[in-house]
């Protein structure tokens, strides 16, 4: 239990990126009243181009949409469960994206600006916080992100004795579709999958031979690259954003591996003759105007990118809405330093959420947020929620972050690195399936499909209980 606070006290979010958006709309929708704090337009990030609450800062996909074979699938169909207004509003704008749930990110942010404004428990202060809060803030959620401005990351720094642990992001360029040459480009989905709101032929592709490949290749390793400072010059890369030039300082071979495989994809001018490499564009706004380049985040200099994606077939007349760019990124050493409820242990006045405790990507700050907030709304009526169970997918990403107790997590506490979910966060079944429904025995892949399906029914069984136990699920609004 904790202390005995007023419900009438506001709860304070600072930041409304992905994590603070759903933090806020959580705790108003417990009946909580929130000041929800974002610094833009008045001071922007080196990412952020709007003032628009849950800008999406790269990427419009929030990645697959299956909820019974993918991690972050399931991962959805538990925030929508529990009222999200992050999913609400992303199903909202989705864009055709094959298998993968993309969004309108103009459409998106907007939906997710007007819910939030529209609510009557929410003030929205558009102001940086630029330090710790000022100590009567008795109940804050810190939803900063990887951006977090300058003093504030200091002063958290300080409190915490510790330095941030810092990595490096990378953002793919965005090109007018109305640029690329459908006359060698084509329209198809990989495998022709159709997905939520998707034809089968969402992605446009450009197709490479060995050598347009090998050139294009020397050009990205000869490209002209971003400077380093000289405290950003031992800051690793996080494997999950890598730039597209540094996976192929890996090998030649890397990036026909990675964002350029041409597996599953045929041109239809030239049915017989298989791509070397193929590299791929999504749609990226609802009018279907702006496609980003899947996979091709770079810290190429502008100059450089423009030269060397004119290279790609079908794009030698791209027109950039955006050139990719790289960003330091910034998070806490959450086991070590948040208790079991994302509070700050020197400090539990001050929670944290979304991607600086630890988590990766969009759903999983999010989600966190989504945690967090209903954490802080039940401290704000001076009662404790018990955690979602460690078998669900918000479970398994908590469990991670704040101390990762399960067998199956290999980073530990002292190894601790951000993480996308994944189903290797979660707690192994008592009996994995051997068999099929019709009782013959389960072959290959088959277990390994099989077993994805029964952690994510065990999943949404067990959300359902502990939503049933007692959670006050928010009334959609
Ligand atoms: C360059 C880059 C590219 C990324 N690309 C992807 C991607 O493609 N796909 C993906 O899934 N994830 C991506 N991520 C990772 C992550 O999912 C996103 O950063 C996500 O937005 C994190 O959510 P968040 O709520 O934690 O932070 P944010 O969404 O960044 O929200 C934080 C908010 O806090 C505000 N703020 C910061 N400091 C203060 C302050 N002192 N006072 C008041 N307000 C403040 C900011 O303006 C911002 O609005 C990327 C991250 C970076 C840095």
């Amino acid at each position: 239990m904790t202390g005995m606070r007023s419900p009438s006290q506001p709860l304070h979010i600072i930041g409304a990126g992905l994590a603070g958006s759903e933090a806020a709309w959580q705790v108003a929708n417990s009946g909580i009243g929130v000041v929800l704090h974002e610094m833009r337009p008045g001071r922007m990030t080196e990412a952020h181009r709007t003032d628009g609450l849950a800008e999406l800062v790269c990427s419009n996909s929030f990645r697959s949409d299956d909820a019974a074979n993918n991690a972050v699938g399931l991962l959805h169909a538990e925030m929508r469960r529990l009222g999200s207004l992050i999913m609400r509003a992303a199903d909202a704008n989705q864009v055709p994206a094959g298998g993968a749930l993309a969004v309108d990110r103009d459409g998106f942010s907007a939906a997710v600006t007007k819910a939030l404004h529209e609510h009557p428990l929410i003030e929205i202060r558009r102001a940086e916080i630029a330090g710790l809060p000022p100590a009567d803030w008795r109940n804050v959620i810190v939803a900063t992100g990887p951006l977090t401005s300058a003093p504030l990351a200091d002063a958290i720094g300080a409190l915490t004795g510790e330095d941030a642990l810092a990595f490096f992001d990378a953002i793919a360029p965005i090109v007018h579709r109305d640029s690329i040459d459908m006359s060698i480009a084509w329209f198809q989905s990989r495998y022709d999958k159709v997905g939520p709101g998707g034809t089968g032929a969402d992605y446009i592709n450009c197709p490479m031979t060995q050598q347009q490949y090998e050139g294009f290749v020397e050009a990205l390793l000869a490209g002209e690259k971003t400077d380093f400072k000289d405290w950003e010059t031992n800051t690793p890369y996080f494997d999950g954003c890598l730039p597209i030039e540094v996976m192929a300082e890996r090998g030649r071979e890397t990036l026909r591996h990675g964002p350029m495989k041409p597996v599953g994809l045929a041109n239809p001018r030239q049915p017989a003759v298989k791509a070397y490499a193929i590299v791929q564009l999504r749609q990226d706004n609802k009018l279907g105007t702006l496609y980003n380049m899947v996979g091709f985040q770079t810290k190429l200099k502008h100059g450089a990118q423009q030269r060397v994606f004119r290279g790609i077939p079908g794009l030698q007349q791209a027109e950039f809405a955006r050139l990719g760019g790289l960003h330091r990124n910034t998070f806490l050493n959450s086991p070590k330093l948040l208790d079991a409820q994302l509070r700050l242990r020197a400090q539990p006045r001050l929670r944290f959420a979304g991607q600086m405790t630890g988590c990766e990507g969009y759903v999983e700050s999010a989600g966190i947020g989504l945690i967090a907030g209903l954490f802080a709304a039940a401290e704000a009526r001076a009662e404790v929620l018990v955690p979602p169970p460690a078998t669900t997918a918000l479970g398994a990403l908590l469990g991670h972050i704040t101390g990762g107790h399960i067998e199956t997590i290999d980073a530990g506490p002292r190894s601790f690195q951000p993480m996308n979910i994944n189903f290797g966060l979660f707690p192994p079944l008592a009996t994995p399936p051997t068999r099929k429904p019709d009782g013959s025995r389960l072959r290959g892949n088959e277990k390994s499909v099989a077993k994805k399906q029964a952690i994510s029914a065990r999943a949404l069984a067990d959300l359902d209980r502990w939503i049933a136990d007692g959670l006050p699920v928010p009334a959609a609004a």
